[in-house]
C-alpha cells in the first residue's frame, strides 16, 4: 500500500510517556468505510513490551500501597476525562472501526463512563476477604491481593470497551496495567493512553500496539506479568496457552462464539424479529459481535413468518442505511478491515455452495452497495444477510463468521431446539423467545452457555459477570477475577 502523507500519528503510552516504537516503525490505519489510510500507529517492538512491562513492574508497589479510596479517586477521573471528551474517542472510533457513530456516541460512550464508575465503587470490595474462626484459639482469614502486572489484549471489533473493562477492574484491585489494542484499530486506545496519561501516576497504565504474532508471546511470557486477560478469537487463545505452558499464569479468554437465538411457537414475534434486525447481528457495527446471533433456530411452524419479518427489515431503507459512518443517520456500518471482510464474503459463498438457501442479501462491496457515493466505493461493505438450512453441520452453522451473517435453522420440539443449540463447540450466548414460563426455565437450565437471555437479546450490565462456556472461554473482566486470595492462619 502506498504510504501516505499528513497522516495523524498517534504513539504509545510508556512509563507516563507518550512514546513511538523504537525506531519509529508505523502501521498504517484504515478507514473501513472508505478502504483509504487515515492514521498511523506504532509498530512496536519486544523491546517496546519489554519496557511497557517493566514501567508497570516499576509502578506496581506504590499503586498497591495506595488505599482504595484512593485508587477510586482516579477511576472517577477517568470516567469524567472520558465524558468530556466523549466526541472525540467516538468519532475515533468509528473512523478506525467502522462502527456507527450513532452508537459509539450514544452507546459506547455511555457505557464506558459506567464501566469506569462501577470499578471505581467496587475498588473498596476488591480486597476484601472473610473472616475464618477456625478454633477457640486459631483464627483464619482470606486477604484479597492485586496479582501484579496484567496484560490486557484486545481485538479489533470494540477496542474502548474492552479497553475499559480489562483495565478498569484490573486496576481498581491495585494492579498495574498494560493494555495492547489491535493493531488492526488502535486509534481510539492510544488517544484515550493519552488522554489518561495524568490521570494515573507514571507506569500504573500503559497502552502500547504492535502486532499480535510479533508482541505477543513477549507480553505473555514475562516473568513479570502476572495475569493475562485476552478478548479475541480461539486461535490467539492457544497462542496464549502454549507461549505460558513452560510457566504457567492466570489467564481470562473471552473468546468467539455461534450464538443461538431459539424462537418458540409462542413469541412475540414481533419483538424477536426486531430484537434479531437491529441488535442482535445485524448491528450499527455489522454483526462483528462476540455474542452475535449467528444461527436463528425457530418453530417450523412460524419459519415463514419470521424469515418475512427479518427480511422486511433488511430491506427498508430507512432502518437498515449504509453511508458514510460519521453521518448519525446511518445505521448500518461497514466490516472493519479488509481480511474480514474477505473472510465474510468467503463464508457467504461457502454456506451456498453447501447448499443454503440465500433468504436475504449477499452482496458486497461499497460500488455495489452505496452507488450514489463514490467516497465510499472501497470500503468493506457488506449486505446483512440471512441464509436458511435443515442442517446444523454446516460449516456456516459450526464456524464463527464475524459478520452481518445468520443462518436460519427450523425445529419441531423443545429438545430438538436444545440440541441444536448445545450442537457446536462455543457457549458464549443465546436468546429463548417464548411466553411460556415454565418452558423458559427449562431452556435457562439445558443451555450450555455462559450468557442466557429471554425475550430480549445481548443485554449485559456492571453487575452480571459476562463469560463463556467450552470453546467461548473462561474467566470474566469482572473485580472479583483481578485478585487472587491470600489464605492466612494465626494460633492465638
Ligand atoms: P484476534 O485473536 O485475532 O486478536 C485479538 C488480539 O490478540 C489482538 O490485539 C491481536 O494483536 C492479539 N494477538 C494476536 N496474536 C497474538 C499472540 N500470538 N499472542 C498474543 N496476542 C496476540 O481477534 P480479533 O480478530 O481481533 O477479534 C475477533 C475475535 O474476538 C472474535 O473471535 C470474537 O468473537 C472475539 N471477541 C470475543 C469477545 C468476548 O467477550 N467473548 C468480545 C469481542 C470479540
Amino acid at each position: 500500500m502506498a504510504v501516505s502523507t499528513d497522516l495523524k500519528e498517534y504513539h504509545n503510552l510508556v512509563g507516563g510517556e507518550l512514546r513511538g516504537a523504537t525506531g519509529g516503525a508505523l502501521t498504517d490505519s484504515i478507514d473501513p468505510s472508505t478502504g483509504k489510510v487515515w492514521a498511523r500507529v506504532p509498530k512496536s517492538s519486544k523491546e517496546d513490551a519489554v519496557a511497557a512491562i517493566e514501567a508497570a513492574q516499576h509502578a506496581f508497589p506504590a499503586w498497591k500501597a495506595l488505599s482504595a479510596g484512593e485508587r477510586a479517586a482516579c477511576l472517577r477521573d477517568a470516567a469524567e476525562v472520558i465524558a468530556s471528551n466523549g466526541g472525540e474517542l467516538a468519532a475515533l472510533e468509528t473512523q478506525d472501526n467502522g462502527w456507527v457513530i450513532r452508537e459509539t456516541t450514544y452507546g459506547l460512550i455511555p457505557v464506558l463512563q459506567q464501566v469506569w464508575l462501577d470499578a471505581a465503587a467496587k475498588a473498596t470490595e476488591a480486597n476484601r476477604g472473610q473472616t475464618v474462626p477456625m478454633s477457640p484459639t486459631t483464627l483464619g482469614y482470606t486477604l484479597r491481593e492485586p496479582y501484579g502486572v496484567v496484560v490486557g489484549i484486545t481485538p479489533w471489533n470494540a477496542p474502548l470497551f474492552t479497553f475499559a473493562i480489562k483495565a478498569a477492574y484490573a486496576l481498581a484491585a491495585g494492579n498495574t496495567v498494560v493494555i495492547k489494542p489491535s493493531e488492526q484499530a488502535a486509534v481510539s486506545s492510544l488517544h484515550l493512553g493519552k488522554l489518561l496519561k495524568d490521570v494515573f501516576p507514571e507506569g500504573v497504565l500503559n497502552v502500547i500496539c504492535g502486532p499480535g504474532s510479533q508482541i505477543g508471546d513477549t507480553l505473555v511470557e514475562h516473568p513479570a506479568v502476572s495475569k493475562v486477560s485476552l478478548t479475541g478469537s480461539g486461535g490467539t487463545a492457544s497462542s496464549i496457552a502454549k507461549a505460558t505452558a513452560g510457566k504457567p499464569k492466570p489467564l481470562i479468554l473471552e473468546l468467539g462464539g455461534k450464538s443461538a437465538n431459539i424462537l418458540f411457537e409462542d413469541a412475540n414475534i414481533e419483538k424477536a424479529v426486531e430484537a434479531i434486525s437491529t441488535h442482535s447481528i445485524f448491528t450499527g457495527n455489522s454483526g462483528q459481535l462476540c455474542v452475535g446471533s449467528s444461527r436463528l433456530l425457530v418453530h417450523r411452524s412460524i419459519i415463514d413468518q419470521v424469515a418475512d419479518g427479518v427480511k422486511n427489515y433488511l430491506a427498508n431503507p430507512d432502518l437498515k442505511k449504509f453511508g458514510p459512518t460519521m453521518d448519525p443517520s446511518t445505521t448500518t456500518g461497514p466490516i472493519a478491515n479488509k481480511s474480514q471482510f474477505e473472510t465474510i464474503k468467503s463464508y457467504i459463498q461457502l454456506g451456498l455452495d453447501e447448499g443454503a438457501e440465500l433468504v436475504y442479501g449477499g452482496r458486497s462491496g461499497g460500488a455495489e452497495l452505496i452507488s450514489d457515493r463514490s467516497d465510499l466505493a472501497d470500503g468493506y461493505w457488506i449486505e446483512p444477510t440471512l441464509l436458511k438450512t435443515e442442517s446444523n453441520e454446516l460449516r456456516v452453522c459450526q464456524e464463527e463468521i464475524f459478520g452481518p451473517v445468520a443462518v436460519m435453522i427450523p425445529f419441531d420440539t423443545e429438545e430438538e431446539a436444545i440440541a441444536l443449540a448445545n450442537g457446536t463447540e462455543f457457549g458464549l450466548a443465546a436468546g429463548v423467545w417464548t411466553t411460556d414460563l415454565s418452558r423458559a426455565h427449562r431452556m435457562i437450565s439445558a443451555l450450555d452457555s455462559g450468557n442466557v437471555w429471554v425475550n430480549t437479546y445481548a443485554r449485559v450490565g456492571t453487575d452480571l459477570p459476562f463469560g463463556g462456556v467450552k470453546s467461548s472461554g473462561f474467566g470474566t473482566d469482572s473485580i472479583e477475577d483481578y485478585s487472587r486470595e491470600k489464605a492466612c492462619v494465626i494460633e492465638l
